[in-house]
């Protein structure tokens, strides 16, 4: 296959312009423009083709619904993601930095945790699009980039030649799109239309040029709205139910009591399709009503209540998000199909991510945020002809952290200094470095709204999560041990048998919070804007308004 070209920094000491030396590993951001020059002059030169990048993203994917990660459930056939994974690598532990869409898409496009790149939460951050990202170093360099799909930055975004997104979450039917800065309607499913895009750009590409294709998708995002055809695809099978299903809490701490993201508790009327989602034609509402209705009105004379109306919205829970998970998968094959088609496959890297974990009943929720596992593990699969050996499987620590630079590896350009990843090119190769990371750095700060999931921070490891709550109520800590207790249901902090971990755990949290530069002291803003204020009224009306446009 082709590969990454070699190529001559033209660098620029102090006194000496112009002096030229071989290109060292890293490379501070200054030195960019002056490498783009020569990288661009390089691949002319030789008429090699660096690999084209496309980063299929979804959102609130778990790795429980897909089967190439064999859950015990056995939920879901993904056959096209898992397709991906016979012929690339499945990354068994990625964790997030912060487990919400828009950090975790801030820290993809920069490789920086979120107390670097600005974008601490959902409620109140803009993302600052000035700031240097993956997608501009690459158009720097002469790729073509795309961002297609769901943004979620609150800002428009920079460093493609093309976009077009969702405002804000975006809806499933029928949904207002932004095309270049301007408001466009659009008709049918919002993952039909998002693959129907990125195959439409990869079409009328320039085919002079690599190529990076960002094709994002809504699905699954809550409400979990399935296309029409998908509505009956599971022939209403009942599902298997997590064992914590009926999780009490006990042995954690108030922060996990206190939450508001259960399936008992939490779920709407909208997200057990009660009531209709936006966006459906009258035709599109007949087919959709000729599904729900009748299972509805069953569900009304029932009149179900505690377990058995706990167990009956799982069950619609499931339905409907796999439902979703169907037509995200067909559009994962419909790209690989033309990448196989056009002769591309060979030379371009496919990844698939999702922005974070998401829980599927596991401890009563649906929703994301936390430092435990099905929250802050997400599911990544590349695919990189003649650097990976197909159908292989780690379990090394790796992260979103990580992708800016594995990116920019791929394309054999330097990764800026200050970014905080590592790019994941040896994994690939099936070489995982002798210093590879041993223990992650999570944190998370969004509070109350939407979900009342306390700020808190901590250090992971491959047997070992050490947890603190900080900030709101009482602080105070957890320790799990997975080899011992899978499902996180017992925090063993204290216990004089851990005592020598908790203070190993403790020294590398430190270390970690050093080298990343996380702030001692979170400023209160960094929370959110709840509901009842100014800005946070203000915020929610400006969304709103963005999702019914035009
Ligand atoms: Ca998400």
């Amino acid at each position: 296959m082709l590969r990454p070209i070699c190529v001559i920094q033209v660098s620029t000491p102090a006194g000496k312009p112009g002096q030229r030396r071989a290109t060292p590993s890293v490379m501070p951001m200054k030195k960019t423009l002056l490498f783009t020059f020569a990288f661009i002059v390089g691949f002319s030169a030789r008429a090699a083709t660096p690999p084209n990048i496309v980063l299929i993203f979804s959102d609130d994917h778990a790795y429980q619904a897909i089967s190439a990660y064999g859950d015990a459930r056995k939920l879901i056939e993904t056959p096209n993601i898992d397709r991906l994974a016979r012929q690339g690598m499945r990354f068994d532990r990625c964790l997030v930095t912060n487990s919400i869409c828009g950090p975790s898409r801030a820290t993809i496009l920069t490789g920086k945790y979120n107390h670097l790149n600005g974008f601490v939460n959902n409620t109140n951050t803009q993302f600052d699009g000035s700031q240097p990202t993956f997608p501009q170093i690459l158009q720097k360099a002469g790729y073509q980039t795309a961002m297609i799909g769901k943004w979620h930055l609150n800002s428009d975004p920079t460093g493609f030649d093309f976009w077009q997104i969702l405002p804000g979450q975006g809806i499933y039917y029928n949904p207002p799109m932004i095309r270049m800065g301007k408001t466009v309607a659009t008709k049918g499913y919002v993952t039909d239309i998002v693959g129907d895009l990125s195959l439409e750009w990869l079409k009328n590409r320039d085919k002079t040029k690599p190529f990076l294709l960002m094709s994002q998708h809504k699905a699954p995002h809550r409400e979990w709205s399935p296309a029409l055809r998908h509505l009956d695809f599971d022939g209403d099978r009942v599902y298997p139910e997590p064992s914590t299903l009926f999780d009490t809490y006990v042995g954690r701490g108030a922060a996990e009591r206190d939450q508001d993201m259960t399936i008992e508790k939490t779920f709407t009327d909208l997200d057990a399709k009660l009531v209709a989602p936006p966006g459906l034609s009258p035709e599109q509402r007949t087919a959709w009503d000729a599904y729900y209705e009748p299972r509805n009105a069953k569900f009304r004379a029932a009149k179900l209540t505690g377990p058995d109306l706990l167990r009956w919205r799982y069950q619609r829970y499931l339905h409907d998000y796999l439902a979703t998970v169907k037509a995200l998968d067909e559009n994962v094959g419909r790209v690989l199909d033309y990448l196989d088609k056009e002769g591309l496959a060979e030379n371009t890297v496919v990844i698939y991510a999702s922005d974070q974990g998401f829980y599927l009943g596991e401890h009563g929720w649906f929703d994301k945020r936390w430092i435990f596992e099905e929250s802050v593990r997400t599911p990544l699969i590349v695919r990189w002809p003649g650097v990976t050996k197909p159908g292989t499987a780690t379990a090394a620590l790796v992260s979103n952290l990580d992708f800016a630079e594995t990116f920019l590896d791929a394309a054999g350009l330097p990764q800026p200094a200050d970014m905080q990843g590592r790019s994941l090119k040896p994994l690939l190769a099936g070489q995982t470095p002798t210093d590879w990371r041993t223990a992650f750095y999570y944190q998370y700060f969004e509070y109350p709204t939407p979900h009342r999931v306390r700020p808190h921070y901590g250090v992971i490891t491959d047997r070992f999560k050490l947890v603190r709550f900080e900030g709101v109520g009482e602080d105070y800590w957890e320790l799990f041990d997975l080899a011992r207790d899978p499902n996180e249901m017992k925090s063993v902090y204290g216990e004089s048998s851990y005592a020598d971990i908790t203070a190993e755990l403790k020294q590398q949290l430190t270390r970690l919070r050093r080298e990343l530069k996380v702030p001692e002291v979170i400023p209160a803003s960094w929370y959110g804007n709840p509901p009842g204020t100014a800005k946070g009224a203000k915020q929610k009306a400006k969304a709103a308004s963005a999702e019914k446009k035009p």
